[in-house]
C-alpha cells in the first residue's frame, strides 16, 4: 500500500509537470540568434501600434519586423518567411481592409506553415470572417499586450523551428543553388562569402551547422575549421566541408581541421540535404543536451561561464558595461523538509519559468547550481541591473508556486548584483563580487537585492 501511495504521487506529480509544460504563459523561447530562430512579421495600419507589437514579440525572443502589406510570403525565401504574421485592422480603413490583408497573410491552400493573428485596436471586427479569412485569434486593442506574448510563445513551443545552417560558399551561383536545396528541406540557410565573415557572424548567431567551402577568398575552410574548434563554443558545432579537391591528403586534412563530412564537388545536391539536415538536426540536440540545465532547461553552469568570458571580452573591446546578477532562493531547504525533493524540483522549475518570462531575449539566464541562478544582462549600465533585478524579485512574489494538491508557496529570493568593469574585470573577479553581494543580501535578512561594493585598494 505504501508503495501504490508513493506510486500514486509521483504520477499526480508528474502530470502535473505536463500541464505546466502545456502553460500558455509558461517558457520563453529561448532564441539567442538574430538571423535565425522564430520569425514575426506585423503588418496593417498604424505605425505605432505596429512598432509597439514588433517590439514585444522582440522582447520575447522573436525576430520581428515591420511593413504595410504581407507581400508575396509563399515566394519569399524561406529564411525570409514568418511563422508568425500579426495584422492590425483598422475597419474603417478602405485601402488596407483588414480581412483581405488577413487572406493574403495567410496564403492560399498549401500554403506553408504559418499562423496569423489580428489585432483590433477599435474592436471593430467581425470575428468570423476573421476567422473565415485566416485568423486563428484576434486580440482586442486593450488586451494584445497581455495576450498577444502567450499566444505567439505558445506557438514557438509547439515544434523546434527549422535547423539553421551557415554557409560559407564564395560562388554565387553554387550557393544560391545550395541554399534553394536546403530551404526546399525546410531548413534555414544563412550565407556569407568569406571564412573572415563567418567567423564574426558565428558570435552573434548560433548556427547548427557549418557548410564550408575549402578554397575561399583569403582565409580558407580549413583554418576556419581550425580556428572555429579552437574556441569551446563551438567545439561541437558539426563542420561539414564542400571541395573540389578529392585527395587522400584533402581528406585527412579535412578530419584534422575539425571537420566533421568531406563532400566532394560537383555536389550531388540530394545527398548533400541529407548529409546537412540529419547531422544539424543531430548536433542541435547535443547541444542542447550540453549547455543546458536538464531539470529548468536553462542554461547550465559551464555554458553560463563560457559566455561571460566571452561577453566581458565583447564590453572591454567596445568600452561597454555588463552586469552579473546572483539569485539565491531563500530557506529553500525547507521547502525540500517540508514537502520532498520532487516537490522541491518542481518549484525550481516554476522559478526558472517565472524568471524567462521577465528577462529580455538578449539576456542570458542560468541556473547556476543547485537553487541558484545567475543573469547576465549584456550592455547593460547599473540602472538596468537594478531594474531588472527587482522584476525578478516582484516577479516571483507575485507567482508563487502551485502545487500539486492546489497548496501555494510563496518563493522569495536574495540578489547580489556586480557590474562590468566597475567591480571586477575578469569572470572571476565578477562572479566573486556578485557571490559577495549576494552573501550580503542573505546576513541583512533576505529578500533583498545588494550592489557589489568597490574593492579595497590593493596594499602595497
Ligand atoms: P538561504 O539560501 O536563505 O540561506 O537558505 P537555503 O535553505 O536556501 O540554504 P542553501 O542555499 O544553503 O541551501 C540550498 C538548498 O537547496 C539545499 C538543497 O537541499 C536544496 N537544493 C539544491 N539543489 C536542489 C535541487 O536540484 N532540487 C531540490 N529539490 N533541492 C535542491
Ligand atoms: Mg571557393
Ligand atoms: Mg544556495
Ligand atoms: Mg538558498
Amino acid at each position: 500500500p505504501a508503495a501504490a501511495v508513493l506510486e500514486e504521487g509521483l504520477e499526480r506529480i508528474a502530470a502535473a509537470f505536463d500541464r505546466a509544460a502545456g502553460d500558455p504563459e509558461g517558457a520563453v523561447v529561448d532564441v539567442r540568434a538574430t538571423g535565425f530562430g522564430w520569425r514575426a512579421l506585423v503588418v496593417g495600419p498604424g505605425e505605432e501600434l505596429r512598432a509597439a507589437i514588433a517590439e514585444r514579440l522582440g522582447a520575447i525572443g522573436f525576430t520581428a519586423r515591420v511593413a504595410d502589406e504581407p507581400g508575396d510570403l509563399d515566394r519569399a525565401p524561406l529564411s525570409e518567411r514568418p511563422d508568425l504574421v500579426v495584422v492590425v485592422a483598422r475597419a474603417q480603413d478602405a485601402e488596407a481592409d483588414p480581412y483581405t490583408l488577413l487572406a493574403a497573410a495567410a496564403g492560399g491552400a498549401g500554403a506553408p506553415r504559418r499562423t496569423v493573428a489580428l489585432v483590433d485596436p477599435a474592436s471593430a471586427i467581425d470575428r468570423f470572417r476573421a476567422a473565415v479569412a485566416g485568423a486563428a485569434a484576434v486580440f482586442p486593442g486593450d488586451r494584445w499586450e497581455h495576450e498577444l506574448p502567450g499566444f505567439a510563445k505558445a506557438l514557438a513551443r509547439i515544434g523546434a523551428p527549422p535547423a539553421n545552417v551557415l554557409l560559407v560558399e564564395d560562388d554565387p551561383a553554387l550557393a544560391s543553388l545550395i541554399t534553394g536545396a536546403l530551404e526546399q528541406a525546410e531548413l534555414r540557410v544563412r550565407h556569407c562569402r568569406s571564412a573572415e565573415s563567418a567567423y564574426e557572424l558565428l558570435g552573434a548567431e548560433s548556427p547548427d551547422l557549418l557548410l564550408l567551402d575549402v578554397r575561399l577568398p583569403g582565409l580558407d575552410g580549413f583554418a576556419l575549421a581550425r580556428l572555429i574548434r579552437s574556441d569551446p563554443r563551438f567545439s561541437l558545432i558539426p563542420i561539414v566541408f564542400l571541395t573540389s579537391r578529392t585527395s587522400v591528403e584533402d581528406q585527412i586534412e579535412a578530419l584534422r581541421s575539425g571537420g566533421d563530412d568531406f563532400l566532394t564537388k560537383p555536389v550531388d545536391l540530394h545527398l548533400l540535404v541529407y548529409a546537412v539536415a540529419l547531422r544539424a538536426e543531430r548536433g542541435r540536440r547535443i547541444r542542447e543536451l550540453v549547455h543546458r540545465d536538464g531539470l529548468t532547461g536553462l542554461l547550465n553552469h559551464s555554458a553560463l561561464m563560457t559566455e561571460l568570458e566571452h561577453a566581458i571580452a565583447y564590453s572591454r573591446r567596445h568600452g561597454e558595461s555588463l552586469a552579473l546578477l546572483m539569485i539565491d532562493l531563500d530557506h529553500f531547504k525547507r521547502i525540500n523538509d517540508r514537502y520532498g525533493h520532487l516537490v522541491g524540483d518542481h518549484v525550481l522549475r516554476h522559478v526558472a519559468r517565472v524568471f524567462q518570462r521577465v528577462v529580455r531575449s538578449s539576456d542570458l539566464l542560468a541556473r547556476y547550481g543547485g537553487e541558484e541562478f545567475a543573469v547576465l544582462l549584456r550592455h547593460c549600465p547599473v540602472e538596468g541591473a537594478a531594474l531588472t533585478a527587482g522584476k525578478l524579485r516582484e516577479a516571483l512574489e507575485a507567482h508563487p508556486a502551485a502545487l500539486p494538491g492546489g497548496e501555494s508557496v510563496p518563493v522569495r529570493a536574495s540578489i547580489g548584483v556586480a557590474l562590468y568593469p566597475r567591480d571586477g574585470q575578469t569572470v572571476a573577479a565578477l562572479a566573486g563580487a556578485a557571490d559577495r553581494a549576494l552573501y550580503r543580501a542573505k546576513r541583512a535578512g533576505r529578500n533583498r537585492v545588494e550592489y557589489a561594493e568597490p574593492e579595497a585598494p590593493l596594499e602595497r
